[in-house]
Order: structure tokens, then C-alpha cells, then sequence
């Protein structure tokens, strides 16, 4: 099948991989049989529409857990990961109902952590939201000594999202161990394209989403350890699908697409993370030619594809407005539609007024040098006309 990704919009560089990934050729061709000829329901146990259905099911599975080094049975699929997350964190909390009612977890998390951690407090839940250095880290001592008797849940990101810095999953996890509080990460920005693997990094939970890793929208998987302490207590009802947790006939489509992707992303994660990191500081170090340009986590460990730049003196607004043949976000574009500055940004320290001049650049599978030059030059020109008098 002749389909090309995105580069049909030849007037545009999609340089907003962190938003959303285009689905890579392969991953469609591999969904297109399940719309059509092989539109079982997974769960039809009496002809071979559904024992295909169920098969492609199953494989996925595979294809999913082993991208992340877990086994089939610790994956649930979900419609994305701001489901996983809910389930995880209004599970362990039913669950764990009669032994606290305090969760951890920082100020710069996605809204699906955020927002949900609000709908708990709402509920009678406290909340400790912990706060980061200006490079975007936490401080580890103050996590530990936020432990209360009450504590039932601590929820860090693996890498955030509009800066990509990361956080420390191993030593979080063996501070969840030494007092035996369930850890869940939203790993969906680094899954894929760093080394995430759940034998090295003992998360109890990790969320992610197959359209931030070349796959379709709409499908997301919840990894839960299956020798961990606790069961989730169930939020939704309806069948037996991904044992009870989460009912509802599967998107076999979109799980053949899930699968497939993180299939490809086993074998090119690598390949990709070096090439998008060499591509990333190029552009980095041309841009910090300029002393207006601020690069906001550049201290700390973060993803190696993507760039928040802050510039002095520019306003924000303007800037992505004149970055026109540029698709980049301003903050993460779940919040852009409003204006906000950036909670991310402003924890890390930045003015309402830097925030709001800073750009978030997310490289992908097929940006090419050629693209960064121009965007390079673009946002070069673009600092020169708007500078504004010092
Ligand atoms: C995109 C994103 C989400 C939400 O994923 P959905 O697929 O939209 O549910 C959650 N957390 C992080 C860090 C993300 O980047």
C-alpha cells in the first residue's frame, strides 16, 4: 500500500511529536484487515470472526508488554493514557480506602494526574504536590519525609511533557518500597523512545498512550505489576474484558495498530534517540547563539528529542504567530487553547511573562535535518524582527 505520513503538508514542519505522533505507514497497514474483513469482536468465542479478533488481540498484547519487559497479562488496554491513569489512581485509592487517604505526587504532572488528583481532594483526599528546582527536578529527601502513616499512592512521571526532563524512577521506586506505598508513573512520554523497561525500573503502574509512539489515538494500556500488593478496585462495569478492570467490546483496530507500533519501537527506539539527540542539540546550540534564548531544563537528565526554549524580550504570542511554515506549541497543548503560562514552567521558576514567551519543539521518526535548518533560520528571523527594546 502506497501511504505517506505526514510530509504531505510540505508547507508545514510538524515539530510537535511530544502532542501527538503521526501513525507510522506500517502501523496502518497493519490495523486496515481488522475494519474490514476481520471485524470480529475478540470476545465471540463461537466462530472464527472472534477467535481471529481474539488472536490479533493477543499478539498486541505481547507486542506491547514486551516493548516495556512485562508479560502479557500485566497489560490492560485502555482508551489512552489519561483512562489508565484514572483507573489506576481512583483504584489503588478505593482500594486502599480504609488505610489513608494522602497521595503524593508534583506540581509540573500532566492535567490527567492533576485534574484527577483535584476530583480526589474534592472527595476528602489530601494531596502533597511536590515541588521542583528550576532545572525541573524533585528533591528526593522532601519526597520521603512528605510519607505519612495515611500515604496510598505516589504518582511521578517518568518524563515530562513539555520539557522532557526525567525524573528518578529508580530511587522513587525504592523509597515506595522501603515503605511499601504503590508507585505509579505516567511513562507516556518516555516509552518508546528511551529505555523503559519494568525490570529495571519496578514501577507498580506505568500509563501510555499509543499516538505519542507512531500508533492510533484512542487506545492506551495501564501496566500493573502482577505481584504487586494491591488489586485495583474496579470503576467501570459491564463484562469481563481485560479482567473486569476495564469492559467494553476491545478496538481491535486500534489494538493491532498499539501493538504494531511497539513492536517497531522495540527495534528503533535506538536508532531514532540518537539520531533525534543529535539533531535536537544542533538546534539547541544554534539557538543558544542568541543570548535572548533560555533553555528551560537544559541542567537536568531529560528526552533526547525534544526542546522548551524561553526568550527574553519576545512576546510569546507573537513569536509562534510569525513561526508560521512551524508547527510547535507554546506550554502543552492541553492548556494552549487558554493562554495560560505554562504550570510547568511557572514551577520551575519562570515568570508569567517568560513562560508565555517559550516554545515547545518535539522532533519525531521522520523530521530531517533539512527541516531543523529551516526551523533553525525561522525562529533565528523570527527573534530579530520581534525583539522588543531592551
Ligand atoms: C499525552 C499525555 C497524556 C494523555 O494521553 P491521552 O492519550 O490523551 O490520554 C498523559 N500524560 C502525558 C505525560 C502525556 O504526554
Amino acid at each position: 500500500m502506497d501511504v505517506e505520513p505526514y510530509m504531505l503538508h510540505p508547507k508545514k514542519i510538524y515539530l510537535d511529536h511530544n502532542a501527538t505522533t503521526p501513525v507510522d505507514p506500517r502501523v496502518l497497514e497493519a490495523m486496515l484487515p481488522y475494519f474490514t474483513e476481520k471485524f470480529g469482536n475478540a470476545s465471540s468465542t463461537s466462530h472464527s470472526f472472534g477467535w481471529d479478533a481474539e488472536e490479533a488481540v493477543g499478539i498486541a498484547r505481547e507486542q506491547v508488554a514486551q516493548l516495556i519487559g512485562a508479560k502479557p497479562g500485566e497489560i490492560y488496554f485502555t482508551s489512552g493514557a489519561t483512562e489508565a491513569i484514572n483507573l489506576a489512581m481512583f483504584g489503588i485509592c478505593d482500594y486502599k480506602m480504609n488505610n489513608g487517604n494522602h497521595i503524593i505526587t508534583c506540581l509540573t504532572e500532566h492535567k490527567a494526574v492533576l485534574d484527577t488528583c483535584r476530583e480526589l481532594e474534592m472527595q476528602g483526599y489530601e494531596v502533597t504536590y511536590l515541588k521542583v528546582d528550576n532545572s525541573g527536578a524533585i528533591d528526593l529527601e522532601i519526597l520521603r519525609k512528605s510519607i505519612t502513616k495515611r500515604t496510598v499512592l505516589i504518582s511521578l512521571m517518568a518524563a515530562n511533557n513539555e520539557t522532557g526532563v526525567l525524573h528518578p524512577l529508580n530511587e522513587i521506586e525504592a523509597i515506595a518500597t522501603a515503605y511499601g506505598i504503590p508507585f505509579l508513573t505516567d511513562a507516556t512520554q518516555s516509552i518508546g523512545k528511551i529505555a523503559f523497561d519494568v525490570e529495571n525500573n519496578l514501577v507498580d503502574m506505568a500509563a501510555f498512550s499509543a499516538h505519542k509512539l507512531y500508533g492510533p489515538k484512542g487506545i492506551g494500556a495501564l501496566y500493573v505489576r502482577s505481584d504487586a500488593p494491591f488489586t485495583l478496585s474496579r470503576r467501570l462495569f459491564g463484562g469481563s474484558h481485560e479482567r473486569g478492570l476495564r469492559p467494553g467490546t476491545l478496538n481491535v483496530p486500534a489494538i493491532v495498530g498499539f501493538g504494531k507500533a511497539c513492536e517497531l519501537c522495540a527495534h528503533e527506539w535506538e536508532k531514532d534517540f540518537n539520531r533525534l539527540g543529535t539533531l535536537r542539540n544542533y538546534l539547541e546550540n544554534e539557538l543558544r547563539k542568541s543570548e535572548d534564548v533560555q533553555i528551560n531544563g537544559y541542567h537536568s537528565p531529560r528526552l533526547p528529542h525534544m526542546t522548551n526554549i524561553s526568550f527574553n524580550n519576545i512576546d510569546g504570542s507573537r513569536l509562534i504567530r510569525s513561526l508560521k511554515n512551524l508547527a510547535v506549541s507554546q506550554g502543552s497543548a492541553c492548556t494552549s487553547a487558554t493562554w495560560q503560562p505554562s504550570h510547568v514552567l511557572k514551577s520551575m521558576g519562570l515568570t508569567d511573562e517568560l513562560a508565555l514567551s517559550s516554545i515547545r519543539i518535539g522532533l519525531g521518526r521522520y523530521t530531517t535535518e533539512e527541516e531543523i535548518n529551516i526551523a533553525i533560520s525561522s525562529i533565528k528571523e523570527a527573534i530579530e524582527k520581534l525583539k522588543l527594546p531592551a
